[in-house]
């Protein structure tokens, strides 16, 4: 069976980009492939976070995890930081990678703009995709489900996987990044130029757990443009397109059958049709996710989970260790 892993980062609250782009695949793939899931909490600290904060992020992201039908009996999910294997490779990754490439990277470079002239930059968010690439060659992954945002990280990943393959012979499987046709990046609804993302907050995020009366008043004041016909139309209608690649991507149907289906229906009532397929999924979620957090089952499944993880990780380890003269 080939083997996929994915991660989130507890950055912050959960959002419809990451449900979409990234959950919604693991749960379909649980099924075909041997899976690892985890929650990227190391990834957390490369920009500053409260520990209160990553805390609850950190849990929140599990019951998510669980509520949307991760099930732990055939996916490994577990933390990061249980697993000390992940930062010893990273150290690893990180000698064995250079500052031209690492620079390269559009997240190191999106989001060290946002830092202003005076502020500093903190080095892990510079060395982030190298951890991100011990991530994945620790456990062999084929496969790596992700939005478009982290498909560069995982192209990275194959070139510090080929070059040390060449430099110490066949040690890590090349991975392969897997991203949805539909759905890989979900774009804010009051800024559709830019992608939904959990750590920065904009008034056009949809968040997982929000209360759905917000969600709800946030789609129907999507920014759209005024022509008033629905069409699929990137360059020239990114506030419609996103709204039909949201509702496409939840209910199954694809664009093309939205597009006929919402001929000649106004705006309004568009919007009125994905709010009520937004809402009613993420109330399900949301009742799921309050019975996890009232049951005490999440501690159980990260130590299980941390366990097979180590197993797996600690073999490999051992192996890199070898191979470059420290055991
Ligand atoms: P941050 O703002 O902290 O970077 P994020 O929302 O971008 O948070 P990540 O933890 O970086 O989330 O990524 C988790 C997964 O969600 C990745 O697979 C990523 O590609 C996917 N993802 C994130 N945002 C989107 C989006 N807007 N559309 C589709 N997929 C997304
Ligand atoms: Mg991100």
């Amino acid at each position: 069976m080939k083997r996929m892993l994915s991660g989130i980062k507890p950055t912050g609250q959960l959002t419809l980009g990451n449900y979409i782009g990234a959950i919604k695949q693991f749960i379909e793939y649980q099924d075909e492939y041997e899976m690892l899931v985890f929650i990227a909490d190391l990834h957390a600290l490369t920009l500053p976070i409260d520990a209160k904060e990553l805390r609850k992020n950190t849990k929140d992201l599990i019951s998510v995890y669980l509520a949307c039908g991760l099930n732990p009996e055939k996916v490994t999910l577990f933390k990061q930081s249980d697993v000390h294997e992940h930062a010893e490779l990273g150290y690893i990754m990180a000698c064995n990678s250079y500052m031209g490439e690492l620079s390269r990277m559009t997240q190191y470079k999106d989001k060290t703009a946002r830092i202003s002239d005076h502020g500093s930059i903190p080095t892990g968010i510079f060395i982030y995709p190298t951890l991100m690439a011990a991530d994945i060659l620790l456990y062999d992954a084929d496969y790596i489900p992700v939005g478009l945002d982290q498909k560069q990280h995982v192209e990275l990943t194959r070139d510090l996987a080929i070059r040390f393959n060449n430099h110490y012979s066949e040690t890590f499987i090349v991975p392969e990044p897997i991203t949805p046709k539909t759905g890989a990046k979900i774009s804010s609804l009051s800024n559709p130029e830019k992608k939904m993302s959990k750590s920065e907050s904009e008034k056009g995020t949809l968040y997982l757990l929000e209360d759905l009366a917000i969600t709800r008043k946030k789609i129907m004041s999507a920014v759209t443009d005024c022509d008033n016909e629905i069409k699929y139309d990137m360059e020239h209608k990114p506030g419609i397109s996103n709204l039909l690649t949201i509702l496409s991507s939840l209910t199954g149907k694809s664009i093309d059958e939205l597009v006929q289906e919402y001929q000649g229906a106004g705006y309004g009532t568009f919007k009125k049709a994905v709010a009520d397929v937004v809402c009613n999924e993420l109330a399900e979620l949301q009742r799921k996710v309050k019975e996890i957090q009232e049951s005490n089952i999440i501690e159980n499944i990260l130590e299980e989970g941390a366990k097979k993880a180590s197993y797996l990780a600690r073999k490999k380890l051992s192996k890199v260790y070898r191979k470059i003269g420290l055991q």
